[in-house]
């Protein structure tokens, strides 16, 4: 295995399509760097061009312009050994119905000149719970099955880095979590996982870093525990019985008060709410109800989208 750090490099990508002379910006200088032995979250909104960068990655999507390498060797110089590097599980479930998955992980095989002694068909089959599937026709089988069909196959290869474009869209939850154990597998295996979703969740359970693409433009790259800090800070209502004033030591809070309703925000890495509760006691300030509300990913997401409506 050669010897990189970034299993995805990408700099200055430009992607326009042109549809009935219109033309459509799907990639705007868009930066990406995927740490090796990462599982690394794309994460946008439909038409963000997620897909679009993995079929440059690919090869099936011409780039414009920019530079990207995969497990340190360029797409362009060298696109047929960039290939070799990945294996893309692609959105759609399309998977040829008169096929067994035996057959059709060979005739993967075939594609990519790997010799009958070194194919690893039934091993493959195993790994992703499919061997009594080995010889069924493709189109008896569920969902899951086909969606990690998928994944077998883009694995024949044994390539350094597993590209999952939108592994679960469309797919029951409960299967959801079996397609995330796979992926972590596989990771802690030493592949390299890029994977994109719009489901925040998906990325909150698997990800170590994210990058959030919208309208083409990348807006945000950071580990997932960054990024859920940008939004650390947590909001609480309180309904107040008795008539109150704001306790002196609650000022840094940014507390509102508005009528018998007393909002108080706080960064949850540096207190906690049972604090809140003691001010508010000690002062004799009596609450009858008291809502919180709890960030995740998606409050970063809206957070990050919201000042990108206009961009293009
Ligand atoms: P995502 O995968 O994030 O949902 P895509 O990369 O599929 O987004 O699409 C990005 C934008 O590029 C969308 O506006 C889409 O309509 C457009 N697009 C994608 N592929 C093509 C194509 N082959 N021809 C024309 N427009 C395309
Ligand atoms: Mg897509």
């Amino acid at each position: 295995m050669s010897d990189y750090k970034y299993s995805i490099e990408a700099k200055n990508v430009n992607k326009i399509f042109y549809k009935k002379s219109k033309e459509i910006k799907a990639l705007i200088n868009f930066d990406i760097q995927i740490k090796k032995g990462s599982i690394h979250g794309l994460l946008g909104p439909n038409g963000a061009g997620k897909s679009t960068f993995i079929n440059v990655l690919g090869g099936l999507v011409k780039k414009n312009t920019g530079k990207v390498s995969i497990c340190g060797i360029d797409i362009d110089k060298n696109a047929k050994k960039s290939k070799f590097k990945i294996g893309i599980v692609p959105q759609e479930l399309n998977i040829d119905p008169f096929f067994s998955p035996a057959e059709l992980l060979e005739l993967q095989a075939g594609l990519y000149g790997i010799p009958k002694q070194k194919r690893k068909t039934d091993e493959i089959l195993y790994n992703l719970k499919l061997s009594d599937q080995r010889n069924a026709y493709a189109r008896t089988l569920s969902g899951g099955m086909r969606r990690r069909l998928l994944i077998a196959k883009a694995l024949v290869h044994s390539p350094e880095m597993l590209i999952l474009d939108e592994p679960t869209a469309g797919v029951d939850i409960d299967i959801r979590s079996s397609v995330w154990n796979y992926i972590r597998k596989i990771n802690k295996l030493g592949t390299t996982i890029c994977l994109t979703t719009h489901y925040l969740e998906e990325a909150e359970n698997l990800c170590d870093t994210i990058s959030i693409i919208n309208f083409g433009k990348k807006i945000k790259e950071d580990t997932k525990e960054n990024l859920l800090n940008i939004i650390s800070n947590k909001t609480v209502s309180f309904v107040i019985n008795n008539d109150f004033s704001i306790p002196e030591d609650l000022k840094e809070f940014n507390p509102i008060k508005n009528e018998s309703k007393l909002t108080i925000q706080y960064d949850k890495n540096k207190t906690n709410l049972k604090k809140i509760i003691n001010i508010l006691n000690r002062d004799k300030i009596d609450f009858k109800e008291i809502n919180t509300f709890e960030s995740d990913l998606e409050d970063v997401f809206l957070k990050l989208t919201k000042n990108n409506d206009l961009s293009n």
